[in-house]
């Protein structure tokens, strides 16, 4: 007998890199190889060394083909079994292998996302727009909600691959959703985080709709769609000088984090729609017009995690948790 591996590994599309996968059928028992694919049609290579190396890193049982068949997080490698330079998961290993054992860092990833059906998000009637914003968060009812039958299929896939998802909620705009990674350790958050999407994108498929990550899916006054991405390290869940000095670090950096924090971000942090500019850093307890966002109960607590509210829905996370760690970590040493 056979079972079916589906390798999952993230491509070169610029600016964007997009999620690719295909299927290896396997002896039973057998464990996963070192497998290829054709570079050039990724944006990996050139035509001419067209070969790409991909590298099983994590498994998982995969929820909608069922039985012994597994999904595969493949990391990308050179034919010389060097990471590939669109290979952020390396880096981020590096830094994860650097900071875990001093400081234990978690993630929560809020992943917010937009359905489209025939070129319009779902929910909007054809060629026109639906009520204004203001009914849709949490709502309930075939009025308010669009697509949940596709978010509960999707949440349920992810519980039985085993992803550390934490929540899901209808957003406020009309066939926007968001569902939360964690918290997990950067590596973990990260890779659940991709699987999941690739998750979202494969089981909206068969709905005949697609999930986007596009951070401004409809201009004026609509929000955006971000990956609000909570952070803590041990200290931070311990005291609060930590969480304080957490938010002054990344204020230190807030150029080199925003301009990794996925393309187009300068459309959805406008200073409007419960964000902030994002030429201008800030922080602040409660704020969801601040840049960091400190929550009521970690005030009151003294201890806990922040939120750092800049992160786009397209961001990369093994980019985002790899920059994070790094600032807040390199910093409290
Ligand atoms: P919001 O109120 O911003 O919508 P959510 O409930 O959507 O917040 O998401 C909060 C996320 O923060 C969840 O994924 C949760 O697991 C995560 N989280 C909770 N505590 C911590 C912590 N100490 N460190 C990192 N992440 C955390
Ligand atoms: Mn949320
Ligand atoms: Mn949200
Ligand atoms: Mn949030």
């Amino acid at each position: 007998m056979t079972y079916k591996a589906e390798y999952i590994w993230i491509d070169g599309t610029e600016p964007t890199a997009r999620l690719r996968s295909k299927t290896r059928i396997l002896d039973d028992g057998a464990e996963l190889p070192i497998w290829g694919f054709d570079g050039s049609s990724t944006n990996q290579a050139p035509g001419k060394a067209s070969d790409c190396v991909l590298k099983p890193v994590l498994s998982v049982p995969d929820p909608i083909r069922g039985g012994d068949d597994v999904l595969v997080m493949a990391e990308v490698l050179y034919t010389d079994m060097t990471p590939h330079k669109t290979n952020t998961r390396a880096l981020l290993r590096e830094v994860e292998d650097k900071y875990s054992a001093d400081f234990e860092p978690w993630f929560g990833i809020e992943q917010e996302y937009t359905f489209f059906k025939t070129g319009a998000p779902l929910g909007f009637p054809v060629g026109g727009f639906p009520a204004p914003q203001g009914i849709y968060y949490c709502g309930v009812g075939a009025d308010e909600v669009f697509g949940r039958e596709i978010v509960e299929t999707h949440l349920e896939a992810c519980l039985e691959a085993g992803l550390k998802v934490s929540g899901i909620n209808a957003e406020v705009m009309p066939g926007q959703w968001e569902f939360q990674i964690g918290p997990a350790g950067p590596l973990e958050a990260s890779d659940h985080l991709w699987l999941a999407r690739w998750l979202l994108y494969r089981i909206a498929e068969d709905y005949g709709v697609a999930a986007t990550l596009d951070p401004k899916p409809v201009a004026g006054d609509w929000n955006g769609a971000g990956a609000h991405t909570n952070f803590s390290t041990k200290q931070m869940r311990e005291g609060y000088d930590p969480v304080i000095a957490a938010c002054e670090a990344l204020a230190a950096k807030a150029d080199l984090h925003v301009k990794h924090y996925g393309h187009d971000i300068e459309l959805r942090l406008t200073g409007s729609h419960e964000t902030a500019p994002w030429n201008e850093f800030s922080y602040g307890v409660s704020d969801r017009g601040a840049s960091v966002r400190i929550p009521w109960q970690v005030e009151i607590d003294k201890k806990g995690y922040i939120e750092d509210r800049r992160p786009n829905a397209n961001m990369d996370p093994y980019i985002v948790t790899r920059l994070i760690t790094d600032t807040i970590c390199s910093a409290a040493l």
